[in-house]
């Protein structure tokens, strides 16, 4: 079956672009990658893509189908990404939610078992003990509870927290895991919660839904990890939270503007632990079946799975 697509991720164009042929070709015999930039790439029907050039994706005057080369969409949700017309979907890895809720598992931890402190002891070898805080039953919010999210849940359930998830839509409890939904639990969440984690998507919705507001409403001494989008939080309303003392830090995989700017204030906040954007990375090895099958759904005629819902933004 022959196929063209055009592919753009970012500046690390041409070692992935071939990963993704390598393994794309194994379910798609036929199917050659163009980089997304080439003339070659004007007559693509399927655009597999990360934060592509705006106005590109309009010139490909065969495109049927455009495929976000990682589980968020929010870089192709912007006005003049992508027409309106092209069906949009997303990859959904468990490899992603796996790497995902281990990072989430080392912030947490980290921080709980004071390794920043000990770190520092070390490098000052000083050999000396502090209290150990009292993790079980400690109650934790995940606010985001969809392919990522569950699974961060799960496990942090596992090891004994009291984990409570927040979703648009009202679920079921979920095993151990209390559910909440709406304003109303999202204050609930706040106010109640120790350990705060944010896996949304970002939406016009989630735009700055953790700023000084839900930072002060945090119990005191609250800590903060995010691995959904940087424009989540008002950045410099969580410098400010804890700054005063009032948030006790926070682990960041996610910024509003990246790569973070070498001026930003971020970088000189010790409580502040800076990762850049690796909680979970796109594996074509594991991703590379469900492009294909979405690809081939698509000529089909059939609906390919991970739809994104345009209207809804995620
Ligand atoms: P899903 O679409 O599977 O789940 C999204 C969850 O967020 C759902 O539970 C959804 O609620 C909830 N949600 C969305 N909007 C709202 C809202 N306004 N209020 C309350 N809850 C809301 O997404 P994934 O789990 O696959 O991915 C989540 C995000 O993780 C991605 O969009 C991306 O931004 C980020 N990500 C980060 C990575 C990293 O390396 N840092 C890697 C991969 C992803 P409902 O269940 O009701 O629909």
């Amino acid at each position: 079956m022959t196929c063209l697509i055009a592919y753009h991720d970012g500046d690390k164009t041409d070692e992935r672009q071939h990963g993704w042929q390598m393994r794309l070709t194994a379910y798609l015999p036929g199917c050659q990658l163009v980089p997304l930039a080439d003339n070659a790439a004007d007559d693509a029907e399927i655009a597999l893509v990360w934060g592509p050039p705006d106005g590109r994706l309009a010139e490909l005057s065969q495109l049927k189908l455009a495929v976000s080369l990682g589980q968020g969409v929010d870089h192709l949700m912007v006005p003049g990404k992508l027409p309106d017309d092209i069906p949009l979907i997303r990859i959904v890895d468990p490899d992603m939610s796996h790497a995902l809720s281990q990072w989430v598992i080392l912030a947490a931890l980290d921080h709980l078992r004071d390794g920043p402190m000990y770190r520092e002891q070390a490098r000052q070898r000083i050999f000396s003990s502090h209290s150990q805080r009292q993790t079980r039953g400690l109650p934790l919010a995940v606010y985001g509870m969809g392919a990522i999210g569950s699974m961060i849940a799960t496990r942090l359930a596992d090891i004994g927290f009291q984990v409570h998830g927040w979703s648009r839509s009202e679920r079921p409890q979920a095993g151990v895991i209390t559910m909440h939904h709406g304003h109303a639990g999202f204050d609930k969440l706040l106010s109640t919660c120790q350990l705060h984690v944010c896996i949304l998507p970002l939406t016009d919705e989630t735009w700055h839904i953790f700023g000084a507001d839900a930072f002060a409403a945090m119990p005191r001494g609250a800590y903060f990890i995010n691995g959904g989008r940087g424009a989540q939080v008002d950045e410099a309303a969580l410098l400010q939270a804890i700054v005063s003392g009032h948030i006790a830090g926070a682990t960041l995989d996610v910024f509003e503007h990246e790569p973070l700017p070498d001026n930003h204030p971020f970088w000189d906040e010790s409580r502040i632990t800076i990762w850049p954007h690796v909680a979970a990375q796109t594996n074509p090895e594991t991703a590379a079946q469900q492009v294909a099958d979405a690809i081939m759904a698509m000529q089909a005629g059939h609906v390919p799975a991970n739809l994104v819902d345009r209207q809804r933004g995620y």
